[in-house]
């Protein structure tokens, strides 16, 4: 077992009537090694999920288990430490930062871990090779089309070599073949490097691809 989300819900908003409940005492058990879509409709709570995954959010109520260990109970700082250590994040709209070139986006979690800088060179160069687009290593994002993008955003995510990654609609943006080529990508890493991956998605390509599915709808898992 990878991460155990015991009966977690989220209210958003302070008085009852800007209340919004987001998450309704789900429960959810994430093995190693899984290749997992969280779908359902706009609003049903599936980035709210993967934000309480990713230790960003607090859960209201419940408690949230990676590898036995309470992160829904960690300061900021300790909670920061275990996302740079354990997870790497894929975003619909990639989250480059635009002043920085594609192998400068790559070393950043490793930066922020305070490696050394010939390791740091060393991995960011592989995890580009890794992704299909070593060439393009110089390159600023907006020099790059979305595919390319969403390649480097993936050599990032996966650089420090985290035992989960959690995308959220990492395909939305995508024409049919570059999805395709993306999905493939995922299925690659998840099975040469035993990656767990958790995505949120509306997108029927991925959905065929995955190993399980959760369906939400309304904060609650069906
Ligand atoms: P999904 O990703 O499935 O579209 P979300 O998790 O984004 O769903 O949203 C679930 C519900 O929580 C929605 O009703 C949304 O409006 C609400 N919500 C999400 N984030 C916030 C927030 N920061 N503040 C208030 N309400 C929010
Ligand atoms: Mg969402």
């Amino acid at each position: 077992m990878l991460v155990d989300l015991k009966n977690v819900s989220k209210v958003y908003g302070e008085t009852q009537e800007t209340q919004t409940h987001a998450l309704k005492t789900v429960n959810l058990t994430i093995n190693k090694g899984d290749f997992m879509a969280i779908i359902g409709p706009s609003g049903s709570g599936k980035t709210t999920l993967l934000n309480c995954l990713a230790g960003l959010i607090t859960p209201t109520t419940g408690e949230i288990l990676f590898k036995d260990k309470r992160i829904d109970q960690l300061s900021l700082e300790e909670r920061t430490e275990h996302r740079l250590t354990n997870m790497g994040f894929v975003f619909q709209d990639y989250q480059l930062l635009p002043v920085l070139t594609a192998k400068e986006n790559v070393e950043l979690p490793l930066q922020l871990k305070g490696m050394d800088q010939k390791t740091i060179n060393e991995l960011s160069l592989k995890a580009l090779d890794e992704v299909g687009i070593l060439h393009l290593k110089d390159r600023f994002p907006k020099e790059m089309s979305g595919g390319q993008q969403q390649r480097v955003s993936i050599a990032r995510s996966v650089v420090s070599r985290p035992s989960l990654v959690l995308a959220d609609e990492p395909t939305a943006n995508l024409d049919s073949k570059t999805a395709q080529e993306v999905i493939d990508l995922f299925l690659s890493l998840n099975e040469k490097h035993q990656i767990t991956f958790i995505f949120s998605t509306h997108d029927q390509r991925l959905m065929d691809h995955v190993k399980k599915i959760v369906k939400m709808q309304d904060g609650v898992i069906l």
